[in-house]
This record gives structure tokens, C-alpha cells and sequence, in this order.
């Protein structure tokens, strides 16, 4: 009995990891983390590295662009970053 209690807190907590690994991917770290516990924690960590990155820079559309203040991606058009309100954040990121 406290084995089978010791796999199921391990199986729950390799899918709350794969959650956080989803998340850092710019997956749904919701999604992730149920087809971690229906599926398994051990399938699910090779399919998130083999899948693209979503949060990398390649995958940002051509009219955003990431706010060098606190890197959240705002339109390139935008006079200020409406996260942080830095002011001119084109100009400071295109030289
Ligand atoms: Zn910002």
C-alpha cells in the first residue's frame, strides 16, 4: 500500500514537472499536465523536447517584437510597451 502511494505522489509530481517544462516551451501547461497523468509523466518529457520551442525567437511574428524592459512580446508599431510602459521601445531594440 505505501509503495503504490509512493508511485502515484512520484506520477504526480513528474506531471506537475512536465507542466512546468510545457509552460517554459510556451505549451498549455493544463493540457500537458492531464496528458501527463492520463498517458505518462516518462512519454510526455521526450515529446515536449522533440516538439518546437514556442518561445523561441524564431517563432515570433514578424510584426512583434520582445519589450527589452520585460520581454513580453508587444507590436513593433507600439509607441510604448503596454506591460511595462516603457516608453520607445522600438527605438530601442532597432538600431
Ligand atoms: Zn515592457
Amino acid at each position: 500500500m505505501e509503495i503504490q502511494f509512493a508511485l502515484l505522489v512520484s506520477w504526480v509530481v513528474c506531471a506537475l514537472l512536465m507542466a512546468l517544462l510545457a509552460k517554459h516551451r510556451g505549451r498549455s501547461a493544463v493540457g500537458w499536465t492531464f496528458a501527463s497523468l492520463v498517458f505518462s509523466p516518462l512519454a510526455a518529457l521526450p515529446l515536449l523536447l522533440m516538439m518546437k520551442n514556442m518561445n523561441s525567437e524564431e517563432n515570433i511574428p514578424a510584426n512583434l517584437m520582445r519589450c527589452p524592459h520585460c520581454s513580453e512580446l508587444i507590436s513593433r508599431d507600439a509607441p510604448k510597451c503596454k506591460f511595462c510602459g516603457a516608453l520607445a521601445a522600438t527605438q530601442a531594440v532597432e538600431f
